[in-house]
Parts: structure tokens; C-alpha cells; sequence
């Protein structure tokens, strides 16, 4: 995957000693869980995905300190902030950026800028203030928010945050580092992987919209939300999927089929071998046919 810039990060992994994790391999309840809790993987020079269990983070070290993307929990967040440091010594916090409003990828800011000593800038799209509002001390709503596109410059480097539409939630941003050509996308995309379960929170059909504009980006590498990072033909295949399911379940919904119908007889054979297509694949179905019958 990637292009020849995703490799791992060497450096000394210290979480298979946590007593923690011990006890959670010993009874099995982590069984389907990677086998290390978290881990950071630099995808490019000064740009690093975090992952805690099946979450992804992203963080970019900067000459004058570093901005993280998704603190993901307020146990993540401690992890987060210990591996930020160990990759980057030294190096201030600068700003916090939520991907989405959702509280499994945007809560533990303020776990994350405890560790760090200080208090710095939350970013996210204007759709998620409002969301945010009540959400909690441990999901405090944004300070800084945008519309369309927003560019962070620190220590001479540019990340830009774009909103291209309605996605996965009202309020999902994509981050794009251009000196590195990388970008980070949550949750409305992934590396070979169908849709979350019956696609929760997405939005049909602007997320057919927020497809093509995130392919008219330019990066090499991409990092999601969830599972590994992947390229520009990652996501040329995600379009290429959900334009085939949307067609499948046309068809379905074009001879009379119920919704439970087209859920046991569609399928797409060439998916197959993608993630979680058995167990999500059929949900995935109930939701386009849900769009595309008006049922939303
Ligand atoms: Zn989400």
C-alpha cells in the first residue's frame, strides 16, 4: 500500500509490558482486538498515524510544535499524548482538530493538552459546534471553526482542512499536508473495506459528492479513521463500490423487492474479499435501499 513512503516507525514498543493488556489477551475478551492496544506508524516525513485498538489518530510534528487529529478517548488520549511525545521530545502542542463531531474519534482533548501542560485551540467544521454544545467537559466544543477550507500554518509547514460536504455526519473534514502528500479521511472511506454496518450518520447522496472531491485531492498516502492507510486507488475503488451497490439496489428495488429481500439476495461477489463485507455487507444494502426508496 501507500507508495513506498508508509513504513513503519522504528522505535521501542513498550505496550505488550502493560499489566492491562496481560489480563485482556489472558481472557480472551481482546481476541478480535490487534494484538498491541496502540501503536504510531509515520506515513511520511513528520506525519504519523496513532492507532488505539481500532481507532486511528493523526498527528503532524511541525518545527513549531505538532497538531493532532482525534484524540479518540480520554484512555487514548493518554497513550496519544505519551507516543506524540516519544516521536517528537520536546514538541508543544499547537492545536487539536476533531475530524467529526462523533465521541468515538473527538473525545479526550482535554486529556490530550493535560499531558502537554496547556490549553490550545480545538478545530473542527462550523456543523460540529452545535453538536458539540452539550456533548461534555471530555468532548468540549470546538474554539475555531470553518466553512469550506481552513489552513493551519505552523513551523513552516501548511495542513489544510477541507469540508467536502455532507459525508459521514454534516461535519466531516479531511486533513491534506501537501509537502508530504498525505491526507487523513474518517470513516466515510476506508482501505478495502464496505461501509460501517447500516451506515449510521451518513448522508445520501451528498456523500457520492464528498467521494469525487476527495478524489480530486492530491496526495500519495491516505490514512483513515479505521484500519490500515492506502492510496488514491483506495479510494478510486470506495467510488467504485458504492456506485456498484447503489446500481445493485436500484435494480433490486426496480423488480419489487423488499427491503429484507434485497438485504438476503444482493450481493456484489467481487467485495468479497474486502473487511467485514459478510457481516456489514447485507446492512449496508437496508441503508442505500433505505436512500434510494425515500425511507431515510
Ligand atoms: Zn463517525
Amino acid at each position: 500500500m501507500g507508495q513506498g513512503v508508509y513504513f513503519l516507525k522504528a522505535g521501542k514498543r513498550t505496550a505488550m509490558r502493560r499489566p492491562m493488556l496481560a489480563v485482556a489477551v489472558l481472557v480472551g475478551a481482546a481476541a478480535h482486538l490487534p494484538a498491541q492496544d496502540f501503536e504510531t506508524t509515520q506515513v511520511a516525513e513528520g506525519v504519523y498515524q496513532f492507532r488505539f485498538q481500532s481507532h486511528n489518530g493523526f498527528f503532524v510534528v511541525t518545527e513549531d510544535g505538532v497538531v493532532a487529529f482525534d484524540p479518540i478517548s480520554t484512555n487514548a488520549a493518554q497513550h496519544y499524548a505519551a507516543e506524540i511525545k516519544r516521536v517528537a521530545p520536546g514538541a508543544p502542542l499547537r492545536a487539536v482538530v476533531y475530524s467529526h463531531d462523533h465521541a468515538d474519534h473527538a473525545t479526550g482533548a482535554p486529556v490530550l493538552m493535560d499531558a502537554f501542560g496547556t490549553r490550545v485551540p480545538v478545530i473542527a467544521q462550523d456543523n460540529a459546534a452545535t453538536k458539540l454544545a452539550t456533548a461534555g467537559p471530555d468532548l468540549p466544543p470546538p474554539d475555531v471553526t470553518f466553512t469550506d477550507r481552513m489552513t493551519l500554518h505552523f513551523g513552516g509547514r501548511a495542513i489544510e482542512l477541507h469540508y467536502l460536504g455532507k459525508s459521514h455526519s454534516d461535519n466531516m473534514l479531511v486533513a491534506l499536508v501537501p509537502d508530504a502528500r498525505v491526507a487523513f479521511a474518517v470513516d466515510f472511506v476506508s482501505h478495502d473495506r464496505v461501509g460501517y454496518r447500516d451506515l449510521p450518520d451518513y448522508h445520501f447522496p451528498d456523500f457520492y459528492g464528498a467521494l469525487e472531491r476527495l478524489m480530486v485531492l492530491e496526495f500519495d498516502v491516505i490514512v483513515f479513521g479505521h484500519g490500515p492507510p492506502g492510496d488514491p486507488a483506495s479510494i478510486r475503488r470506495q467510488g467504485r463500490y458504492y456506485g456498484s451497490l447503489r446500481a445493485a439496489v436500484q435494480q433490486a428495488i426496480d423488480n419489487g423487492w423488499s427491503e429484507d429481500e434485497s438485504a438476503a439476495r444482493v450481493r456484489l461477489p467481487q467485495y468479497e474479499g474486502w473487511g467485514q463485507y459478510e457481516a456489514w455487507f447485507p446492512l449496508n444494502v437496508r441503508a442505500i435501499y433505505r436512500s434510494l426508496a425515500g425511507n431515510d
